[in-house]
């Protein structure tokens, strides 16, 4: 992955921090995790001055029980922070939303 770091240059993200978003289907309830690469799914937007102004994640999510199509929307500074996320078709949830979906759905062994 080191010619993506090239790309890149310098100042660039960290570059193996995934990005976890998780969404509940707004019809049948089910929260989807989705792991994003940042490396290949944030795209660098560009202020009028043609500088570069943050990155923008757009992210389409099926949920495995209705399948009803989900699409998500984040926006991130030039530093990667967070500044807004929006998305349609369903709701953002937590990681323990999420657990705790799991927990109940599918006992894991072992664990
Ligand atoms: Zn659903």
């Amino acid at each position: 992955m080191r010619f993506l770091r090239a790309l890149f240059g310098a100042g660039a993200p960290p570059a193996d921090e995934a990005i976890h978003l998780y969404v509940r289907c707004a019809r049948c309830g089910t929260i989807v995790h989705v792991r994003v690469d940042p490396r290949n799914e944030l795209l660098l937007e560009f202020d009028d001055g043609g500088m570069p102004a943050g990155y923008r994640l757009v992210k389409e999510v099926m949920d495995a029980r209705c399948f009803r199509l989900m699409r998500a929307e984040l926006v991130y500074d030039r530093s990667r922070r967070e500044r807004e996320r929006s998305i349609a078709g369903g709701a953002f949830a937590t990681r323990e939303e999420y657990e705790r979906q799991q927990g109940a759905a599918t006992p894991r062994s072992g664990a």
